[in-house]
């Protein structure tokens, strides 16, 4: 079996890191002195590197930790990240620590933004790594792509198993539980997340992963065709239309601005 666990990297990014007790593979290093840190107190090989996006907080520690190691790094087919090896696009299917993983093409943060699911057959319950798609109560901002590509991608992630652990690259989840609240304040599963993830913090625990199930029902970005966000929007004087994703592009640029 493969175990998952983070290594916290930055503020609030987190480094995941897959290990069968002896190999490991990481995703979206972007610092590489936590992980070698890591890896020397586990008495871990580093295997191979999975990258999400080419943006520097997921990938500046790639050169540090290629040093001296001959390791595969999969990524999107973007050439300005060179140490990729194998450059991969929707459907491709890697073998990572003898775990099977799919490609899903997720852009709109970037339009490079690839995301890796497993369906759970060696880790107990699939698991979806997104890097900066989407997050834990919210998503990455659109900083290439266009609101109606980010919300197809992120329809792409709410169509994989409800179970699916989402492992996602920051702890932005109280910001972004607010911010939920402010847009379906009468939503009580949100409420209850919200109250979860705040005894988390206090606790010094992370709100990631999250199950999928759960940003399908509190997450506001995954839930614009939902008609009790939408009257909650139209009470606040904020729909303009209801296709889905012009209400995703209105509670976007709504966060944006939050
Ligand atoms: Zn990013």
């Amino acid at each position: 079996m493969l175990s998952i666990s983070p290594i916290p990297a930055f503020n609030d990014n987190y480094i995941w890191l897959l290990d069968n007790g002896s190999e490991a593979v990481v995703v979206d290093p972007g610092d590489a002195a936590p992980v070698q840190q890591v890896l020397a107190e586990r008495g871990l090989t580093l295997a191979g590197i999975l990258i999400t996006h080419h943006h520097f907080d997921h990938v500046g520690g790639l050169p540090a930790l290629l040093a001296g190691r001959d390791i595969p790094v999969w990524g999107p087919r973007n050439p300005t990240v060179e140490q990729i090896t194998r450059r991969l696009g929707a459907g491709d299917e890697i073998t990572v620590l003898g775990a099977p993983f799919r490609v899903l093409e997720v852009p709109g943060h970037t339009l490079d933004h690839i995301a890796y699911f497993h369906d759970g057959e060696a880790t107990g319950q699939p698991v979806l790594f997104c890097g900066d798609t989407l997050f834990a109560g919210g998503c990455g901002r659109l900083f290439e792509g266009t609101p109606e590509m980010m919300h197809a991608s992120l329809q792409r992630l709410a169509s994989l198993p409800a179970a699916t652990l989402v492992y996602c690259a920051h702890e932005y989840t109280l910001a972004n539980l607010a911010f939920a609240r402010a847009v379906e304040p009468d939503n009580q599963a949100l409420l209850e997340r919200q109250q979860a993830a705040e005894a988390s913090r206090e606790a010094g625990v992370p709100t990631v992963p999250s199950e999928l199930r759960t940003e399908l029902s509190t997450n506001p970005f995954m839930r614009c065709e939902s008609a009790g966000l939408q009257e909650s929007l139209r009470r606040q004087g904020r729909l303009e239309e209801t296709a889905p994703a012009a209400v995703f592009a209105t509670v976007r640029a709504w966060k944006d601005n939050f």
